[in-house]
């Protein structure tokens, strides 16, 4: 059965947004609207925008009457290779976490400018990218919570055509954060990460590079960045612990500072920055490192391997003791760390 109502989908609309939009036309909560239409497909139980799968999509594109590439395009499937080579736990580089628990979400993974939505009722697909940040059009940060009562923003929880917080029932809009003062060089990553991601090419340092070695890079400098202090200058936000992809929109605006100062002026900044906080060939090795970033690399030292090695081995020998459990094994382990601690002392 069609539905009754077929809205057209919004320029850059994210397919969960255009779900809620289309059961508030038919005056019906989302959950309820998607159960009837979609009984054997689960969808708010899990980051529809990322997963749907081609069946789902199949029997959406039947029901609006759309063209399998008109709804495939409203999913982050097609930026996702692009933007990320690993799942990580589930996640995906630069795609911003949701943290989907039953039908509600524990992270703040959707952003959105209240200005943007208050004229159209839609949450696009950028805002739900690391590296987006402020609104392309307004200029202003994105908010990732609702002003009240810092809720995440599920739009399907909200009453049917309604922008009003999940949690609270205040209005989403309205209100405006102030632009920070490191917004000028995030917004200018931000627009090269678009750029590279609409045309498929990013620039570094006056080098044109293809957009998947670029993102893959950029994600690896960013690790180096958090891990390795070069963000703790910028106080606790970037210092929080957590993946890029699970930050609130604060703290990615220091880390993402952190990096456009990184990349400002390529290759001299890199090797300023590697100097002052002695990064090594080391850190960067673990991961599948691109040519762009390589060449930078491995100009760096090799750095120290003993002491990792020792700690490796000790940890391989107290790991297989606890499993094992030979006789005396608390004995051993004991002179063990003993030892370990002696050494270190030395
Ligand atoms: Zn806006
Ligand atoms: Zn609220």
């Amino acid at each position: 059965m069609r539905w009754g109502f077929r809205p057209e989908p919004l320029d850059g609309e994210l397919l969960s947004s255009y779900l809620v939009r289309s059961a508030g036309l038919h005056g019906v909560p989302a959950d309820r609207f998607c159960v009837f239409h979609f009984p054997e497909f689960r969808i708010w139980t899990r980051d529809i925008d990322r997963s749907a799968t081609t069946p789902f999509l199949d029997a959406l594109s039947a029901k609006a009457e759309l063209s399998l590439e008109c709804v495939e395009r409203m999913t982050l499937r097609d930026w996702e290779p692009l933007v990320s080579n690993r799942a990580h736990r589930g996640m995906a580089s630069w795609i911003n976490a949701l943290g989907v628990y039953h039908r509600v979400r524990l992270r703040h993974g959707l952003q959105y400018c209240p200005m943007c939505i208050a004229g159209v009722p839609a949450y696009k697909k950028t805002w739900r990218l690391s590296f987006v940040t402020t609104c392309e059009i307004h200029g202003c940060v994105l908010f990732d919570a609702c002003p009240c009562c810092d809720a995440p923003i599920i739009p399907h929880r909200q009453l049917a055509g309604a922008l009003r917080c999940h949690n609270c029932h205040r209005s989403l809009i309205g209100t405006l954060l102030p632009i920070p003062e490191q917004s000028l060089p995030v917004t200018a990553l931000q627009n090269e990460c678009l750029h590279a991601l609409g045309t498929g090419f990013a620039d570094v340092g006056g080098a044109r590079v293809r957009a998947g070695a670029y993102f893959r890079g950029l994600r690896i400098l960013a690790s180096v960045s958090l891990e390795r202090g070069c963000g703790k200058s910028q106080g606790d936000a970037v210092s929080c612990g957590l993946p890029m992809e699970c930050m609130r929109t604060a703290n990615r605006v220091a880390a993402l500072c952190a990096l456009a100062s990184l990349l400002a002026a390529w290759p001299k900044s890199f090797r300023h920055r590697a100097a002052d906080w002695c990064w090594t060939q080391r850190m960067f090795c673990r991961r599948s490192v691109p040519a762009w970033l390589y060449r930078e690399v491995r100009r760096l030292p090799r750095g120290r391997v003993r002491r990792t090695r020792a700690r490796q081995s000790l940890r391989a020998k107290l790991t297989s003791l606890g499993r094992w459990k030979p006789e005396g094994w608390r004995g051993t382990r004991a002179v063990l760390l003993v030892c370990a601690a002696q050494e270190c002392r030395r």
